[in-house]
């Protein structure tokens, strides 16, 4: 039986991840500190044999008995309005944390998959962005904590290859949605769907032209999962390259809600990219992977997981582990 470390274990990504490996027979055992996770993702396992969670920061020194095949690194704030907060944590746990992750795989001799990002791209100026692109990064813009640290992870990651011969995998997320994201973390989506469900006005930041290109979850989890498994030990995009303009993306979740409520604009946050959109030939000859899931059939499961949500879910402005942090 193969024994899966996955830190962010309790957020969005981690906790599908953690379904997977469990669902094929893999002794789990997360790890997260929760500060943006959240237990409630994960509940649904604890009764399971081959699960286990560790309540821990990966910044400081993780120690894991017994043997380890794999790790997956998930543990870092994601969303922007989360590492404009937390900035130093944010910057910790992708330069410390992944240090720790690639010292403990090196010890337990296990293969290390990092989750890196489509911001290490910056605010591209090749588009689509494929993955020979160097990007175009502001250091010390409010966006630096989280680019530079995932850049710096990546660097991190193949001097680990380089230097100590460790097998290590990268992947480069692009904008991904589906249930167990957060309703608070201020990313576009659960924003206008919390927006539409609670009757307000959906905020488009600027003039609402600037693009993204939405992964569903599953979608996801399957090409991560394919690079994990593969022997390809350089970086990889994976996500959806079905471009859409965020002010078009408004007027579908409107459609979707069918809210009577309109559009307004709010001031553009700085740095914000003005295009993204993957280009995903490498995972397409790699790992024989392309998305599934189109955004008409994502969104509908995805609003259909907000909706099921309580009240107290859809009014709270953080969730309480988050409060309880820097109490
Ligand atoms: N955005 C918006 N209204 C919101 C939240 C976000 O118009 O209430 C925009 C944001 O300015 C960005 C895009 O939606 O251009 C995606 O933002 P998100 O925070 O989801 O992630 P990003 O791709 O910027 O990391």
């Amino acid at each position: 039986m193969k024994t899966v470390l996955i830190t962010g274990a309790a957020g969005f990504l981690g906790s599908h991840l953690c379904d997977i490996f469990i669902k094929e027979g893999c002794a789990v055992i997360g790890m997260d500190n929760l500060i943006t996770g959240d237990l409630k993702n994960i509940e649904h396992l604890f009764a399971h044999p081959n699960f286990s969670f560790y309540h821990h920061d990966v910044s400081t020194f993780v120690h894991v008995p017994g043997k380890l095949d794999y790790i997956l690194h998930f543990a870092s704030p994601a969303s922007p309005i989360d590492y404009l907060k937390i900035p130093i944590q944010t910057l910790k746990v992708s330069s410390l944390g992944t240090h720790n992750m690639l010292g403990l795989a090196r010890a337990k001799k296990a293969r290390i998959l990092v989750a890196s990002t489509s911001e290490i791209y910056g605010d591209p100026t090749v588009h689509p962005q494929n993955e020979e692109y160097w990007g175009n990064v502001n250091p010390v813009g409010p966006r630096g904590v989280y680019d530079e640290a995932k850049r710096f992870q990546e660097a991190m990651t193949m001097a680990y290859q380089r230097i100590h011969n460790l097998e290590t995998r990268i992947v480069r997320i692009f904008n991904t949605y589906g249930p167990r994201m957060r309703l608070n973390d201020g990313r576009v989506l659960p924003a206008f769907i919390g927006q539409a469900l609670r009757g307000e006005d959906l905020t488009v930041f600027g003039d609402g032209s600037q693009t993204r290109s939405f992964c569903y979850v599953d979608d996801l989890i399957e090409g991560i999962h394919r690079l994990l498994l593969s022997d390809y030990d350089r970086p990889v995009n994976i996500g959806n390259p079905d471009e859409i303009t965020i002010l078009e993306f408004a007027d579908e979740i409107i459609k979707l809600t069918g809210t009577s409520q309109k559009v307004i604009h709010k001031e553009l946050p700085e740095g914000d990219p003005a295009m993204r959109q993957p280009d995903i030939t490498k995972a397409k000859d790699i790992l024989d992977w392309e998305p599934k899931v189109n955004r008409q059939q994502g969104l509908k499961v995805t609003y259909d997981y907000f909706k099921s949500l309580t009240r107290d879910d859809l009014y709270k402005k953080e969730h309480k582990s988050f409060d309880a942090y820097f109490r």
